[in-house]
């Protein structure tokens, strides 16, 4: 059974894919199928049963599907290419999500998860490279495939600490104290996806509960360490397979090198993170809601029971109302993540230098005197001055609506495309309406992660209706002494990158930066 989807190809989709930012569109071509074996060779085929048995037992997992997808290359799609991986960016991870989530959301949100854990890692830049990244890699490599998860989210403080404006007035009840060489957390993060079978953790707690925002700060946490526990995992509704787990942290030690980026820098990094991971969580819905509808039209077509149903009118408004509604999740996505890549990241990864340092072997990169650099505090600036290079607050403000547009509209397309394919197959459809229950129930997820639909369409209106640049990028901290031996500083940013970079400024599709 083909829909329209599986019968055109991405640049038939989206002609002006080849034109944005150099995206190879063969390749994506490529990871797409590559996505589609997986799902309908592994995911789909156990997804009902796995949905059961996790129903009985929230705790129980399964490691065959992770080692699967790692062999499919679904693990690896956002490390960059230098640490081992695919070298993906928001518009793979989309591509690769609508998939898997056709097949199964609840199987594609441990992988969805994972990568939500790597992306903090990636604005680290090089200096990332040859650490946790490239175990992640050499662990796959083994077939015994490592985890990560991303912790935000906490007990008293949900949509609060995913937006930097509500995040000064947020509860958050967690903090990072700082200790000789490094810092102890303590406090409770919930609602963690893959939180109980991650081995590395990314987190954000403030170093200064009372100045949060500016404060904010993302560690990278081997869960083996003395004080962490998983204290419960959650009896969910959707998305079953992977596991929602609330974490403790009891005065955990984490070295200063496990900082990710700087410290204070963790509300711009949830900012970008979260523009990154909308359009995926936006394919996750488009994928559902797909899902659905190849589902009740595969019954439609074949299936006895449904035998005349196609030719009565109401039945095909209700399939063309699906198409409609899919097709333009799609390409709100589509949309969102290509502008992502190409105007508020893709600059990074492919800046000259960058691209440079990738050419270097990994035994040179991991010698003790160029990897002390990579960990530099000068490197780090480095990093974040070339984002401030490749892109403008402007052009990321907008990038972040964009993709919270989709996600919006993509977890509402979900609900109402599931909910109408329900209504269609009635009680008569057997196994069918089985997976189209589970779908339904997977969808509402769709509505409240990567920011409830509320939050994210106040982005849209501060993004897109009022034009708003909100201050997110980490801002470009350290002073260096020009010729004259005058100090520049973080309130001139143009001067800063003149005396630090060789690169000629780039300038956003506005006409400038902000
Ligand atoms: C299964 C599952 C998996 C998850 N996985 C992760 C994960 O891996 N990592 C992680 O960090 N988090 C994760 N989350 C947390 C998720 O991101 C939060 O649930 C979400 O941000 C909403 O927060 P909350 O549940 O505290 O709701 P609240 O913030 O308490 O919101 C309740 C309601 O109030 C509305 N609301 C709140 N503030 C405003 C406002 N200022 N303006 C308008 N409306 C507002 C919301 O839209 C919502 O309707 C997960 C959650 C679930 C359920």
């Amino acid at each position: 059974m083909t829909s329209i989807t599986q019968e055109r190809s991405l640049s038939e989709q989206f002609p002006r894919l080849a034109r944005n930012g150099g995206l190879d569109v063969r390749e994506l071509e490529r990871l797409r199928a590559r996505a589609r074996r997986f799902a309908e060779e592994h995911v789909r085929p156990r997804a009902l049963e796995i949905d059961r048995r996790t129903g009985e037992d929230p705790g129980w997992f399964d490691w065959d599907l992770v080692r699967a997808g790692g062999e499919h290359g679904m693990l690896g799609l956002l490390i960059p290419r230098p640490a081992g991986g695919g070298g993906g960016l928001a518009t793979q991870a989309a591509v690769a999500m609508e998939e898997l989530c056709a097949a199964c959301p609840g199987i594609a949100l441990i992988f969805g998860a994972h990568a939500l854990g790597i992306s903090p890692l990636l604005l680290g830049g090089p200096s990332q490279w040859d650490g946790v990244l490239a175990e992640l890699v050499a662990s796959e490599r083994t077939g015994e495939p490592l985890l990560m998860a991303c912790a935000i989210t906490e007990p008293e403080a949900g949509t609060d600490v995913e937006d930097p404006d509500l995040l000064r007035r947020a509860r958050i009840t967690s903090h990072a104290r700082r200790v000789p060489g490094g810092f102890r957390l303590s406090g409770t993060k919930r609602f963690i996806s893959n939180g109980s079978v991650a081995r590395w953790i990314t987190l954000l707690m403030p170093t200064d509960p009372r100045r949060p925002a500016e404060t904010w700060t993302c560690f990278l946490l081997d869960t083996r360490s003395e004080g962490f526990a998983v204290a419960r995992v959650e009896h969910k509704m959707g998305q079953r397979a992977c596991p929602a787990a609330e974490l403790t942290f009891d005065e955990v030690f984490v070295p200063d090198e496990q900082i990710v980026s700087r410290e204070g820098d963790g509300a711009a990094a949830t900012t970008i993170v979260l523009a990154c991971s909308r359009p995926p969580v936006a394919a996750i819905a488009t994928g559902i809601a797909r899902g659905a509808y190849e589902r009740v039209l595969g019954w439609l077509q074949e299936d006895r029971a449904a035998k005349g149903l196609l030719e009565r009118q109401h039945v095909q408004l209700a399939l063309a109302g699906m198409e409609e509604e899919i097709h333009l999740a799609r390409q709100l996505y589509m949309d969102a993540a290509t502008e992502l890549d190409h105007r508020a990241l893709g600059g990074v990864m492919s800046h000259p230098g960058v691209r440079a340092l990738g050419h270097v072997p990994a035994s040179v990169r991991r010698r003790a005197p160029v990897r002390g650099w990579l960990a530099s505090d000068r490197a780090c600036d480095a990093t974040v001055a070339l984002l401030h290079r490749s892109t403008s607050e402007r052009a990321v403000t907008r990038s972040l609506a964009l993709s919270s547009m989709a996600k919006a509209r993509g977890g509402d397309v979900a609900m109402r495309v599931t909910g109408a394919a329900l209504e269609l197959v009635g009680l008569r459809a057997g196994p069918v309406r089985a997976e189209l229950e589970k779908l339904w129930r997977d969808a509402k997820l769709t509505q409240i992660y990567e920011g409830t639909n509320q939050l994210n369409r106040l982005e849209v209106y501060r993004g897109l209706c009022r034009s708003e640049t909100m201050s997110c990028l980490p801002p470009l901290r350290r002073i260096h002494p020009d010729a004259d031996g005058r100090a520049r500083t973080n309130a001139e940013p143009r001067a800063y990158l003149d005396a630090n970079a060789s690169q000629p400024a780039s300038v956003d599709g506005d006409g400038g930066r902000s």
